[in-house]
């Protein structure tokens, strides 16, 4: 399904100021909230005005969508903080009556739990995404009383003690006199309703416990540590309100040899001291296989060697990284005795001053620092 550009959604334009993007949102969410809207799609348009919202009313991901569009797979990514829950305006008007005008009403719609799930990752999955199904418990709405939490056949009543409101006024006598504080309802736990008779399934909650199978795709190229929002599919809303989100959390397991720093992969490589001096051709593992690098004559230890795009598909799109190489020259350790003479007589034609050029001035300094130079 194609996603409606989010400007046509709000139906604003785009150079409208954020006034009229919040005036705009007001309008449409009111007009497709499902407590009032009760057409058949009116809980699809109602996310869909609140999902543009989110990005239009927010600088950076105004800017990113501005940009990118729908077709950015940065979309959905937390970022490493949960900042997309429809904006904190809006969760302070639903809970603290939007500067004390509203009271709080417990039966408006509001947006389930979002959930979050941690998943962890070969290096390799991580590297190349991976589409899988995990399973998580999560509410659901009972299916036997629709969420009512009543008897089939039956209906929750007004609560007969707060009257519907969820709220008590509760009379305090003080020595500074009488105080009236506003309570949460304990008849009905502040949901203004009362169940008579409860629906045997669920037990009057309106929900259930269940495991639920989730498809899921990791993107390739994601690092430990970052999340995936996979929207809608946290717990169900309350009174016909969205669900929450989901956020999978990636855990991404090291590897044997390679060794990640953002879309870089670093390796090393050993080479044995007549490969060094005498330069070869040696094997190589990357991501994508086997490749030939050249080592040339006299390379040194801790040298880097670079391949380029042999690096990790960036997540964002953006490229791909390079794979880097340090070669380790090895000193042998076991030597036969044929090669013992050898290098008997390799040290002989060679001196003992080692041969490079960097090594000689090294030298050098030494000698002259014995003479008290
Ligand atoms: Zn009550
Ligand atoms: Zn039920």
């Amino acid at each position: 399904m194609d996603k409606r550009d989010y400007y046509e959604v709000l139906g604003v334009s785009k150079s409208a100021s954020k006034d009229e993007i919040k005036k705009a949102y007001r309008k449409l969410s009111k007009k497709y909230h499902p407590d009032i809207n009760k057409e058949p799609d009116a809980d699809v348009k109602f996310k869909e005005v609140k999902e543009a919202y989110e990005v239009l009313s927010d600088d950076q991901k105004k800017a990113h969508y501005d940009q990118f569009g729908h077709t950015d797979p940065n979309q959905g990514f937390g970022g490493g903080g949960f900042e997309g829950f429809g904006g904190f305006e809006d969760i302070f008007s639903s809970f603290f009556g939007g500067g004390g005008s509203r009271r709080r009403d417990p039966n408006a719609p509001r947006q389930g739990a979002d959930l979050q799930y941690t998943m962890t990752l070969s290096f390799e999955d991580a590297v190349f995404g991976k589409e899988t199904e995990i399973e998580i418990p999560r509410e659901e709405t009972c299916e036997t009383c629709n969420g009512s939490g009543a008897k089939e056949g039956t209906k929750p009543e007004t609560c007969g003690h707060c009257h519907g409101s969820g709220q008590l006024n509760v009379e305090q006598n003080t020595p500074f006199g009488k105080i009236v504080n506003r309570r949460v309802c304990h008849h009905c736990n502040g949901t203004g309703k009362q169940i008579k008779h409860k629906c045997s399934t669920c037990g009057g909650a309106g929900k259930v416990k269940k495991r639920k199978k989730i498809q899921v795709k990791i993107p390739a190229g994601i690092d430990d540590g970052q999340q995936l929002r996979v929207s809608g599919q946290g717990e169900p809303g309350v009174n016909g309100g969205p669900s929450g989100d989901l956020y999978v959390v990636f855990h991404v397991r090291s590897h044997e040899f390679f060794e990640r720093d953002g879309d870089d992969v670093y390796c090393e490589m050993p080479i044995t001291f007549v490969q060094a001096a005498l330069g070869d051709e040696v094997e190589v593992p990357t991501l994508y296989g086997k490749v030939k690098l050249k080592v040339p004559a006299g390379t040194q230890t801790g040298t880097k060697f670079r391949l380029k795009d042999k690096g990790i598909q960036n997540v964002r799109g953006y490229g791909k990284g390079d794979q880097h190489i340090v070669v380790r020259v090895i000193t042998p350790t076991k030597l036969t005795e044929k090669q013992k003479q050898l290098l008997h007589d390799f040290a002989e034609v060679s001196g003992q001053v080692p041969q490079g050029e960097h090594e000689e001035s090294f030298f050098a300094k030494v000698k002259r620092a014995f003479k008290g130079e």
